[in-house]
């Protein structure tokens, strides 16, 4: 392979990528080596073989992995992600960025991810069933309330949650609902859960815009990845008096500097299944992410800004609402031009948060109305938010090591009280 395609190859490798921002912050912290490996490593790596009958009466067998990162502060917690590109190393990845979000936003829980190796999109709704179900059945020993919780990820949703609480309680005897979140609401969901992710980027991107004296109201928002994040991320800004000028997915890009309408938007990709069309903009004809804007909100999938095009960013902030749409490569030359990156394991820890107050919930039997949730979202997510901006003043580091410097000082120090069974 040549140099430059192997460079990119690494570049765009998720597990490397975690690894060097866990690098860097940690460098600063001067952690002794042993106690840096124990907290750089997953705990533990499921991989399961998922024999599923297909509706054509033929076995066919997926490949299901599931990464404990960590339960130093609590269960490990993550979602599930359904994609035919799921790797080992982009969970062990994911998992490893859901221990530093959840110390972040400082919730009691550890990191973990899970994935199957499918193309939902190509698969019946039965047969998405016998497959989560068949997924849930044989991780029924590593899930619990206690010991690792799941929730959504890309391709999979309230629905998908339902089937794995099901399973979970038919192996236990007995409904447990606090098993997994991200559920509906009458299974034992959280009323705000399915917004929150992108609520919480709103909170981010509100503070963001304070610091940097830049007024929301007004300000150019591009989303790239139209989905539940980015669409109600779009949708909250869009309240806020901020302009929609350019959104895309995986059906195409549209764009109108004069704003797009976010309600006709939403209506439209419910009917036709994506951006692709929308009669209020014209086809984007560049990347998005070098769209012409003051906040750019990456919210699909990893490594979209990468060495390549980050020259070419014109947004002020980038508000990571996907985990890893940033390479390590990218940030450095973000961070050169003066763009104001929020970083994930900040920007979208919302959705864990919420989760955080669904398994809550479920475990007191009472529940909160919507206000209250957002209101809690709140307070945390903006606490969050100034923590690791005077982290970033008084090292005079980036967002993104300031993030992983708090996250895994909180890991550290409830390692040092509970000490390392060695
Ligand atoms: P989703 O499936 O609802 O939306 C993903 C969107 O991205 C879809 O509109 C899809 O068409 C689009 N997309 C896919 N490939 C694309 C491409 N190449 N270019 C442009 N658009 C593309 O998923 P989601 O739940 O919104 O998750 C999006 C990202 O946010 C993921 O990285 C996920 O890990 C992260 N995230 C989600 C949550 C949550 O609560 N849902 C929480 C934290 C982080």
């Amino acid at each position: 392979m040549p140099a430059e395609g192997a460079n990119l190859q690494k570049e765009l490798n998720p597990l490397a990528n975690a690894e060097r921002q866990f690098d860097e912050a940690a460098d600063r912290l001067n952690l002794p080596a042993g106690l840096r490996e124990v907290i750089k490593r997953p705990r533990r790596v499921t991989i399961v073989s998922l024999p599923v009958a297909m509706d054509d009466g033929l076995l066919k067998v997926f490949t299901g992995y599931r990464v404990q990162h960590s339960i130093v502060r609590g269960p490990a917690k993550g979602g599930i992600r359904y994609h035919p590109d799921v790797t080992r190393e982009e969970v062990e990845a994911l998992a490893a960025w859901m221990t530093w979000k959840c110390a972040v936003v400082n919730i009691p829980f550890g990191g973990g991810k899970g994935g199957i190796v499918c193309d939902p999109s190509k698969m019946s709704k039965g047969e998405l069933e016998r497959l989560t179900r068949r997924y849930a059945a044989d991780l029924s020993d590593l899930f619990g309330p206690e010991s690792d919780v799941p929730a959504p990820d890309v391709n999979t949703n309230e629905q998908v949650m339902a089937w794995i609480m099901d399973t979970y309680s038919m192996h236990e005897r007995r409904t447990e609902y606090a098993v997994v979140t991200g559920k509906p609401l009458e299974v034992g969901g959280s009323a705000g859960r399915r917004e929150a992710t992108g609520r919480g980027v709103l909170f981010c991107v509100r503070e963001a815009c304070e610091h940097l004296r830049l007024p929301l109201s007004g300000a150019r928002v591009a989303v790239q990845g139209f989905g539940n994040v980015g669409s109600v991320s779009a949708a909250l800004m869009a309240r806020e008096g901020a302009k929609l000028v350019a959104a895309s997915d995986i059906t195409g890009g549209i764009h109108n500097p004069a704003g797009l309408d976010v309600g006709e938007l939403l209506l439209w990709v419910a009917d036709h299944r994506g951006v692709k069309g929308f009669p209020g903009g014209q086809p984007l004809t560049t990347p998005i992410v070098e769209h012409d804007c003051d906040i750019l909100v990456p919210a699909a999938l990893e490594n979209q800004i990468t060495h390549e095009n980050a020259a070419r960013i014109r947004a002020r902030i980038v508000a990571e609402g996907a985990n890893g749409p940033t390479t390590p490569d990218a940030d450095r030359i973000l961070s050169d031009k003066g763009v104001f990156v929020i970083p994930d394991i900040l920007c979208n820890s919302g959705g864990v948060t919420v989760s955080y107050f669904e398994w809550v919930q479920n475990r007191m039997g009472f529940y909160w109305p919507e206000k209250e949730v957002n209101g809690r979202l709140e307070h945390a997510m903006v606490e969050a938010f100034r923590g690791v901006l005077s982290k970033a003043i008084e090292h005079k580091v980036n967002m993104r090591v300031a993030a992983f410097m708090v996250a895994i000082e909180r890991v550290v120090k409830v390692i040092m009280l509970r000490g390392v069974y060695a």
